[in-house]
């Protein structure tokens, strides 16, 4: 084992040591800090400056209670979190996740995913992530409300537009986000718009920022398949989810020429050979709050299949997981590509496992790994940062324009970067370099903090 290889083991054990129970996060560092290798033997200033020790190591982890009242006058209580993971370049920068299965490992994994994937925007912007174990679903909007009135009135000590900006990700929408602004308006009696981003266009939103992780996720996948001589045009695609990435994900899909067969929520997945009818989608999920099943029942070419995961046994060429983390195993990932699918791209964050990871790499496949094919949200939130400071909105073809530019320039940086390091193709090695040295030089430069 060389000297570099055991500093990465080394520094997985102490990850493992510390934290024993946080699965995810142990994961996700194992999948950047062994991909990154190369870049350690060829510098050694990193191993000199214990840049993996302190990069594994957020900075800051805030929790807190967040008791709120039902409708019916009862008590709860949830947990609260904001994990700021590092600030090298940029204020902390992440969404906020409303889900039962919220903990602390999982919001470490997401914050340490989102420092690398905020790199590769080439914005200025570091990561975070935080939430709640609350469950949104079948709450009514006065409890959702008093829920965030609650859990902001706590946040808003560790956050600010040159501190910290929230957005939203699972179970935090428009709605939640207009709640958190308005009671952070108010408390801190200022209109510090840059604070949150994925707010309304009427109070300092950008426009294209609904779209942008989905609309994102196919100008990467679609600059990827066209570095390789083909075109997204006629190919039948399996997409997972059915919220705000998957939506997206789906109308530019269809907009480029592809056929979407499939979408899912966390009870079942929906299969419609003639294709997914999208405004029957988002007539169900936007406007009615609705579960995927009610899609079937509506549209006679559908069929419904109770279980989500079924949906990686659809014959497909291209699969965007964009439900959840863990979402694809290796068994998954095998029939997948059993079936003939040449191209997969994860706009939910670390949807496959690792080790579904290495086998696309081994068969050769297209992949668009989380961190660089879902960037295209948060670079639009950034834009919505930019379009705040200047107290101006951009049209929605500026902001789309400039989002096309980045996934662009991502997709690029990272073909290059694995090039660079001897592993051409390997997107998943080519953007965590790409990233990891934007953050490690400026962590350097910034001295021992
Ligand atoms: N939650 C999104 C993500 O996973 C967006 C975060 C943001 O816009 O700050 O990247």
């Amino acid at each position: 084992m060389s000297e570099m290889q055991q500093y990465v083991e080394d520094v997985l054990a102490l990850v493992k040591r510390r934290d024993p129970d946080q699965k995810e996060f142990q994961d996700v560092v194992k999948e950047v800090l062994t991909s990154i290798l190369p870049v350690l033997e060829k510098n050694p200033k990193y191993k000199a400056n214990k840049i993996l020790e302190r990069i594994v190591e957020p900075e800051r982890i805030v929790q807190f209670r967040v008791p709120w009242t039902d409708d019916k006058g009862e008590i709860h209580v949830n947990r609260g979190f904001r994990v700021q993971a590092n600030s090298a370049i940029g204020p902390y920068k992440g969404g906020l996740r409303f889900h039962p299965s919220v903990n602390l490992s999982i919001l470490k994994f997401l914050a340490f995913e989102q420092v690398f994937k905020n790199s590769l925007t080439t914005l200025p912007i570091g990561g975070g992530k935080g939430g709640s174990d609350f469950d949104p679903k079948g709450k009514s909007d006065a409890e959702v409300m008093r829920f965030c009135q609650s859990f902001m009135t706590e946040l808003r000590r560790h956050i600010g537009s040159m501190v910290d900006t929230p957005a939203g990700d699972i179970g935090v929408g428009g709605r939640e986000i207009g709640y958190l602004f308005g009671q952070y308006k108010r408390l801190q009696n200022e209109f510090d718009a840059a604070v949150l981003t994925g707010k309304g266009i009427s109070y300092g939103g950008s426009l294209a920022r609904t779209e942008a992780t989905g609309y994102g996720l196919l100008y990467f996948t679609k600059a990827m398949v066209e570095a390789a001589g083909d075109t997204l045009q006629g190919k039948t695609v399996v997409v997972s989810g059915s919220g705000n990435v998957a939506i997206y994900a789906i109308e530019k899909a269809q907009e480029f020429g592809a056929k979407v067969v499939t979408c899912s929520d966390s009870n079942g997945y929906v299969y419609d050979p003639e294709g997914i009818d999208l405004a029957l989608v988002k007539q169900i999920k936007e406007v009615e709050r609705g579960r995927i099943k009610e899609y079937a029942e509506r549209r006679p070419s559908a069929t419904y299949t109770e279980g989500c995961r079924g949906v990686w046994s659809v014959k497909c060429d291209i699969a965007f997981p964009c439900a959840t983390q863990g979402e694809i195993n290796l068994d998954e990932a095998k029939t997948l590509i059993a079936n003939g699918c040449k191209v997969l791209a994860e706009g939910a964050n670390m949807p496959s496992t690792l080790e579904a990871i290495d086998y696309y790499l081994e068969s050769k496949i297209l992949f668009g790994p989380a961190k660089a094919a879902n960037a295209g949200g948060v670079a639009v939130s950034a834009l919505e940062m930019s379009q705040n400071s200047e107290r101006l909105h951009w049209t929605f073809e500026e902001v789309d324009e400039r989002l096309k530019g980045i996934m662009n320039t991502i997709f690029q940086n990272a073909k290059k970067r694995a090039e660079e390091y001897g592993v051409p193709g390997n997107l998943v090695a080519g953007a965590n370099i790409h990233a990891f040295l934007h953050v490690a030089d400026t962590m350097i430069a910034h001295g021992l903090v």
